[in-house]
Parts: C-alpha cells; structure tokens; sequence
C-alpha cells in the first residue's frame, strides 16, 4: 500500500470512530448493538464485535476483503469484525455507490420492525431513501447469511430498510452523511409510530411521491 493510501486508511479508522461515538451520543443506539462500516479500497472498515464505542481507537476498526477475510496487514487488529459484517459486504457488492453503511437498533425504527411495519408515503420526507417507503424486511437471526439476503431482497433501490423485530439499516455515499441520514429515518419512524396513536395517516399517492423524488433528484443534481 502506498503512504498516501495508509493515510487514507488511518482517516478512515479515526472518521469511523467518531461517527460511532456520534451514533451512540445522539441516541441513534444504544450500547455495542450497532454497526458501521465504509469502504476502504477494495475493502471495506467495520467497528469490532462488543466493544464500546467509546473504548475504541483507529487500530480497533477491521479491514476486511468482500470474502469476510481480515486484511489487517500489521496484524495490530485482533478484534473480531461485528457480527452484522454480512450484511455490510453485500450491500457494498451490490451497490457501487454505497460507500458508508450503519445498523442501529434506533428506538422508532425498532418499535414499527418490531410491528412488521414498513414506514409508508404518509409524510414527503420518506423519498429521503430514496423510494416512496423504507419497508421492512422479515426476520432473521441476527448475524446470518439469511438475514442479509432478506435485506438485500426488500431494500430494492433504496439507501434504508427496517429489519423485522430488529432495527434498521442506511447507506450513504460518504462517511458522513450516515449519522443525518439515519436521524432522518428515526425522526420518520418517531412521527408515524406517534401518528398511529391516533389513527393511521392517510397516504400520498404515488404521483405525489414521484414528484418528491424528482424533486430531490433535481436538488442533488444542482
Ligand atoms: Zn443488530
């Protein structure tokens, strides 16, 4: 690896630190439940298994190749990579312009996974995933192929999914569009459970929900 790649690499680890310290902060998780990671080369970085964000320092973070196999070349690392590392490599195999990725066990967007809800177009902001809802994808057991398969299946074109009596997953382009990204989907998922306490919300039609995401396209575009 270059010099300049190694830098890359060690900015990488520390913006993966502080992202999941900002996960945990802002009360986007809770404990060593979540995961992020972000594509590093042909690789990609993950937080390690059971260890506090807070505890953690660049050298904790794990490089691993798209088979799962560990690529910390100086061997510094021997933490195990999250569980969720399945899920994390194939949505970077399946998805060229996901570069960063985070699982949370958000509270709202685990309160409806838990109800098997997906959350519908009853508020415009839900074309933020880039689709006209961020659904729900059936259960699996935590950790296994299984689970990333259904997520593949469900997420279709968008950037989050819930995961039935779970949480959720988002992915973005950059690092550090992650953390706005998924408090946007929490803040979705808070408003429609809160809304269902007094009755379920009407939806926007689909004409009304593609003239939002032609709308966003056209921001971004600009
Ligand atoms: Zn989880």
């Amino acid at each position: 690896m270059t010099e300049q790649g190694e830098r890359g690499e060690q900015e990488l680890r520390r913006g993966l630190v502080a992202t999941g310290v900002s996960m945990n902060q802002s009360g986007l998780n809770q404990g060593t439940s979540g995961n992020i990671s972000v594509r590093c080369g042909r690789d990609f970085l993950i937080t390690p298994s059971a260890l506090p964000y807070e505890q953690c320092g660049p050298a904790d973070m794990v490089r691993l190749d798209m088979a799962g196999a560990p690529q910390d070349r100086r061997q510094s690392s021997s933490r195990r990579p999250s569980s969720e590392w399945r899920l994390h490599r194939d949505l970077y195999q399946a998805r060229p312009e996901a570069g960063a990725i985070l699982h949370s066990h958000s509270i709202w967007c685990t309160v409806l996974a838990c109800l098997e809800k997906e959350i519908p177009p009853f508020h415009y902001m839900v074309a933020v995933a880039g689709g006209d809802s961020i659904p729900c994808a059936p259960y699996a057991l935590f950790g296994s192929q299984e689970l990333s398969d259904r997520l593949l299946a469900t997420i279709g074109q968008r950037r989050a999914c819930l995961l039935a009596h779970h949480g959720m997953v988002c992915y973005a382009a950059e690092l550090e569009q992650l953390i706005p990204l998924a408090t946007e989907v929490e803040t979705l998922a808070r408003m429609y459970g809160q809304a269902l306490q007094i009755a379920e919300p009407p939806r926007l039609s689909r004409m009304e929900m593609a003239a939002v995401l032609g709308r966003f396209a056209d921001y971004k575009a600009s």
